[in-house]
């Protein structure tokens, strides 16, 4: 039978799983209801690869797939994928169709916060033990596109909720769930349940054999436990939030020891996020050296947590990544020096609750940055004096700096998605990066300056669970 493929949406994914399924000889036919970007209608046009774009030609879909590969932005509830579904036809995510197709170990990742972290620990001690390793999923570069051109033995794989919704055979060698907070609800009826049992499917498959790595001490995933993985399973690693007084931390279930003084990553998350890594990481075999060698030199990702200069005694962090209350939680909690906090954007039905304890310890003045700053306000108003309005980065800055003292921290830790006023996350901290590299360019003599971050503006990349 030939296989007559077609891919719903033509992005990084999608143009992805076109070449792998091009590569396996099947019939390919590429829908987009958007435009495609240049750089993948090249692609599809260069491999020639049938394509369309502005429309999916439902009739024609219905007709010839038999199967359907759909970009994880795709939900399951819209109606080509019902009526796809009802017909009987396949439909698949990229991921899953990739993994179909290599004998590769995977190790994947998911949960609300850590994810990005924890993925690039883990591929980052495979590599520096010299396994041929590919990282995918929501960073990097397409699975299927991997699989299709250079495949490797290992992939690291950061899933989002979103990728998990549709997996069904999808069952990796190590699978790490780092926490539950809610987000993303609009995708699960509003209900997190549903979110919870989206992150369990990295697990719905898993044998004695495979490693489960957890975070025992949150309570949707113990609800997670009770009511969609009733089993009593081997190689199930539970992992709990490390002592913030100790000078070492100890990896659980093994003799692993290291001196937090030594860690590139700091803050009691990064410290549960390593915990997590050096146990996957052990689990496919690597090296205590390795691991300790990645452990004293890693570099994260921009935009957390990321330490971008200090001008005049006051030292900048971006951690514009940080797009819920949980993550500003442990952005607050990390921080060793009062800080002038720069908050707001887009709110999730945040509930800043669980802030009040750190901002009345931590914070000297709260700096609102966002076209809607009423709920901040509302919620901060009886716990703090000082909070201000800014509509821009340049401002928010300009006041914060009023603010600081010498030997302060401003942190840019929004808790909301930032499409208020700019494309993404990464927009936000690039542009909170442009404004202080400006203003160092200007400053004249006389003024103390130390540049912690590489500056180079990263371009904007497109995860699937794109509310930043
Ligand atoms: P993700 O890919 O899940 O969004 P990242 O590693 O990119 O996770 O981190 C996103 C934000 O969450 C950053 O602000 C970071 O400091 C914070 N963070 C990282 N790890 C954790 C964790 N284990 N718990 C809570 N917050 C975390």
């Amino acid at each position: 039978m030939t296989h007559k493929t077609i891919i719903l949406g033509a992005g990084e994914s999608g143009v992805g799983a076109a070449l792998l399924a091009k590569h396996l000889g099947h019939t390919v036919f590429v829908s987009d209801l958007g435009s495609i970007a240049d750089q993948y209608k090249q692609v599809l046009v260069d491999e020639n690869i049938d394509f369309e774009e502005g429309q999916h030609s439902t009739e024609k879909i219905l007709a010839e797939a038999n199967l359907v590969i759909k970009s994880p932005g795709i939900p399951e509830k819209v109606a080509l994928v019902q009526a796809l579904k009802k017909q009987g036809i396949p439909v698949i995510d990229e991921i899953e169709f990739a993994t179909k197709h290599t004998a590769a170990k995977i190790i994947a990742i998911t949960g609300s916060n850590g994810k990005t972290t924890t993925t690039k620990l883990i591929y980052e001690m495979l590599k520096a033990a010299d396994y041929e390793v590919g990282l995918a999923g929501n960073i990097g570069h397409s699975l299927a596109k991997q699989v299709a051109t250079n495949d490797q033995e290992y992939y690291v794989l950061e899933l989002s909720s979103f990728q998990l919704d549709c997996m069904q055979d999808f069952v990796p060698a190590v699978a790490v769930l780092v926490n539950i907070t809610p987000d993303h609800l609009d995708r699960y009826e509003y209900k997190l349940e549903n979110y919870i049992a989206s992150k369990f499917r990295i697990v719905q498959n898993k044998q004695d054999e495979q490693v489960f790595i957890y975070n025992e001490e949150d309570k949707n995933i113990a609800y997670g436990f009770e009511h969609y993985y009733n089993k009593n399973q081997q190689n199930l690693l539970g992992v709990s939030m490390p002592d913030s007084e100790q000078p070492e931390l100890h990896i659980p279930h093994t003799d692993f020891v290291i001196a937090k003084a030594d860690l590139t990553l700091q803050g009691r998350h990064n410290h549960f996020n390593i915990q997590c890594a050096v146990l996957a990481a052990q689990a496919v075999g690597v090296s205590k050296e390795a691991i300790q060698q990645t452990l004293t030199s890693f570099q994260n990702e921009a935009h957390r947590l990321e330490r971008v200069c200090i001008i005049n005694q006051v030292e900048y962090v971006n951690d514009s990544k940080a797009t819920n209350v949980d993550a500003v939680y442990y952005a607050l909690e990390a921080m060793t020096k009062p800080v002038v906090w720069i908050v707001g954007g887009v709110d999730k039905g945040n509930d800043y609750s669980i802030l009040f304890d750190l901002v009345k310890e931590k914070v000297r003045a709260i700096v609102c940055l966002g076209i809607d700053n009423s709920k901040i306000q509302a919620a901060f108003e009886p716990i703090h004096d000082i909070i201000i309005e800014t509509r821009s980065v340049e401002e928010a800055i300009k006041v914060g700096s009023l603010y600081a003292e010498q030997d302060d921290v401003i942190l840019l830790s929004p808790a909301c998605a930032s499409f208020d006023l700019f494309k993404n996350y990464e927009d936000r901290g690039n542009k909170f990066k442009g404004v202080l590299m400006h203003q160092i360019k200007m400053m004249t003599e006389g003024i103390t300056v130390t540049i912690n971050a590489k500056l180079e503006i990263h371009p904007v990349n497109s995860r699937t669970d794109d509310n930043q």
